[in-house]
């Protein structure tokens, strides 16, 4: 664990850039570090790794004070991710990746074996190991980035706004795969952004800090959302607040309904027998289950649909893994009012009207007490 520990930085001008600042830094989680530009967040970053000397207080790792032991050996055990990636521009992709195990003594052979699998674990094509930094996209950048901090295999990643640069579609990917990476190698990692929603995304725990360095909140993103500590914390957090909570719980709950879904190719007995089921919809799908659109049941009165007078089926959530966030999206989006659950493959596995998700909406908050529970802090990174 990082202990900050009532850490205050001062600088030569006077600027107070951290206020006596105390966190609990889990191990093996992402913990998050917003605010407005300017509160102080790249400050505390960098006395992490002692870029930075606190004035007052003191940082502990694993319970020993992060002066006492030698700073290269410390900032070894810390990769570090910057905005724009900061790659050696003279360096190809495979030789900037390999710095730090080159630095460490390890031979060439080893140092660049390290980097390719690297490459396959950031989602790199293994092509572009020859290719200097300006012959890739910014996001392309950014995941050679994160390979560099990762190639000496150090335990704590620190990450100062490392996706901001880039389009919001890229950033997305971006996050998706850090998200995937830290399921399989569980390092512990702090990351600093000023986005809000980047925040709730990633954040196993979420420190606000607001201007002058001082913490506002210390939560995780769920509590958040849900019980804001003060009026700067609900105003940075935005609009739609009770929606956006809606991502920490899952699909598994919903009761879904398997009897409106027909095979196009079904005969009359099947859709008297679907229709009988009281839907006012049935979703019609192709032969490997896929959903093709949804027919008035009056429609299929007299035998299997055109598919090409179907409604359009929307985009489905995908059954347990999707969140009621995006249950809920896809009722609202659907001309029925009713969301197709699918399973990984892409199979309609049942559907579930917007009162359905409604019910199951408030059966969370109720199970949840008004509070983000352990239980769906599990759940926290679900998709959508
Ligand atoms: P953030 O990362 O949240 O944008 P910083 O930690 O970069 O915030 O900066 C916090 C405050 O400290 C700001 O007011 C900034 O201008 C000031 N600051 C940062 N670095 C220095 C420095 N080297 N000397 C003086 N003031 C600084």
């Amino acid at each position: 664990m990082i202990r900050i520990d009532t850490v205050t930085k001062r600088y030569p001008d006077g600027t107070v850039a951290v206020d006596r600042l105390s966190l609990d830094i889990p191990d093996r989680s992402i913990t998050v570090l917003v605010g407005p530009s300017g509160c102080g967040k790249t400050t505390t970053l960098r006395m992490i790794n002692r870029m930075v000397d606190p004035s007052e207080g003191s940082i502990l790792l694993d319970g020993a004070d992060i002066r006492e032991q030698p700073v290269n050996a410390l900032r070894r055990s810390m990769g570090y991710v910057i905005q724009n990636a900061g790659l050696f521009p003279h360096r190809t992709i495979v030789d900037n990746i390999a710095t730090v195990p080159r630095l460490l003594g390890w031979g060439k052979q080893k140092s660049r074996e390290r980097a390719a699998e690297l490459m396959e674990r950031v989602g790199l094509d293994t092509a572009l190991a020859r290719r200097y930094p300006y012959q890739l996209s910014g996001g392309q950048q950014q995941r050679v980035g994160v390979a560099r901090a990762l190639a000496a295999d150090p335990p704590v990643l620190l990450m100062d706004e490392p996706f901001s640069a880039v389009d919001p579609v890229v950033r997305k990917g971006l996050q998706d795969e850090l998200l995937r990476i830290q399921d399989e190698l569980g390092k512990t990692i702090v990351f600093v952004t000023h986005d809000i929603d980047e925040a709730i995304k990633l954040g196993s725990m979420v420190a606000v800090l607001r201007t002058g360095g001082r913490l506002a909140q210390y939560a995780p993103p769920a509590e958040l959302l849900t019980a804001p500590a003060d009026p700067f914390v609900e105003d940075f957090l935005g609009a739609d607040r009770g929606i956006r909570r809606l991502s920490f719980f899952g699909s598994r709950g919903l009761d879904l309904r398997t009897a409106p879904i027909v095979a196009a190719d079904a005969g009359a007995e099947r859709i008297a027998a679907a229709a009988a089921d009281g839907a006012p919809y049935l979703l019609v799908t192709d032969g490997d289950g896929k959903p093709l659109g949804w027919a008035a049941r009056e429609d299929l009165a007299d035998g299997p649909a055109d598919p090409a007078r179907l409604l359009p089926h929307g985009r489905p959530f995908v059954y347990g893994e999707g969140s009621l966030r995006a249950a809920l999206d896809c009722a609202v989006l659907s001309p029925t009012g009713w969301a197709v659950a699918v399973d990984d493959a892409g199979r309609a596995v049942g559907v579930v009207s917007q009162q359905a998700i409604g019910e199951a909406i408030r059966s969370a908050h109720a199970e949840d007490g008004g509070a983000a529970a352990p239980a769906a802090e599990a759940e926290a990174k679900v998709a959508g």
